[in-house]
């Protein structure tokens, strides 16, 4: 540590869902350069002077429970904006957790370093790389997103690859084009999320969700690309 420990703006103490098949932590990091309309966590886009949790408290508790859990995620916000990430995954890695990091594939070259020492990776690929910023507000966002795809496949870490859907940002055919690029890239395990009101700020994508998009004829098309495929609703 160089004296700036981890930002946090959030604990989840128990989760039996962010690690796959683990009861695990989630540590909740401040930070994102992007504006996605459908955020459930605008109040982590922001990095304040002082972390609003302390570091070095959650990592005491968590030396508590060695035994009782199996995992520690790290997310967002974006956590690999944070400078002492690496050093937060090391901490947790000597206590024997597993380590996970949902990220949305913002800084490939603040991920590369750290995929080596995690053992999983919920990653977000938002739209097809050339409309990022349709989602993301933010342009050129689409090609750190793709070099950072490239290199969580390359590196052999178990990952679930996620795209939130929502029928106003990514309409039937984009999404299909989307899942056929990814399976092409080599996804072989792909999930979507259907959007969620809930914690949405942005009043317009809550007025045009449709319950129940994508619908059955566009899931047919998209499951047979991946060896393994999940449709998340009510998430
Ligand atoms: S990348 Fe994630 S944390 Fe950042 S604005 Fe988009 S949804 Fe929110």
């Amino acid at each position: 540590m160089d004296g700036r420990p981890l930002k946090v703006g959030g604990y989840t103490p128990f989760s039996t869902t962010d690690y796959p098949g683990h009861l695990s932590a989630v540590v909740f990091v401040q930070g994102c350069p992007w504006r996605c309309g459908y955020c459930h966590n605008p109040h982590l886009q922001q990095r304040t002077r002082d972390s609003p949790l302390s570091w070095s408290a959650l990592l005491a508790g968590l030396e508590r429970r060695v035994g009782l859990l199996d995992a520690v995620v790290f997310c967002g916000g974006e956590a690999t904006m944070d400078p002492t990430l690496g050093d937060a995954i090391a901490q947790v890695r000597a206590l024997g957790f597993k380590v996970g990091l949902e990220t949305a594939c913002i800084y490939p070259d603040r991920l590369k370093p750290l995929l080596q020492a995690l053992d999983w990776v919920g990653f977000d690929v938002k739209a097809p790389f050339a409309r990022y910023a349709e989602i993301t507000g933010v342009a050129g966002s689409g090609e750190p997103a793709r070099e950072s795809v490239e290199a969580i496949l390359a590196s052999g870490v178990d990952y679930e690859c996620r795209t939130t859907v929502h029928p106003a940002q990514l309409p039937a055919a984009t999404l299909i084009e989307l899942a056929a690029t990814l399976a092409g890239m080599g996804v072989n395990n792909y999930a979507l999320q259907e959007f969620r009101a809930t914690g949405c700020a942005d009043e317009a994508l809550v007025a045009a969700a449709i319950a129940g998009y994508p619908g059955g004829d566009t899931l047919a098309k998209i499951a047979p690309m991946f060896p393994r495929f999940t449709m998340r609703r009510g998430h």
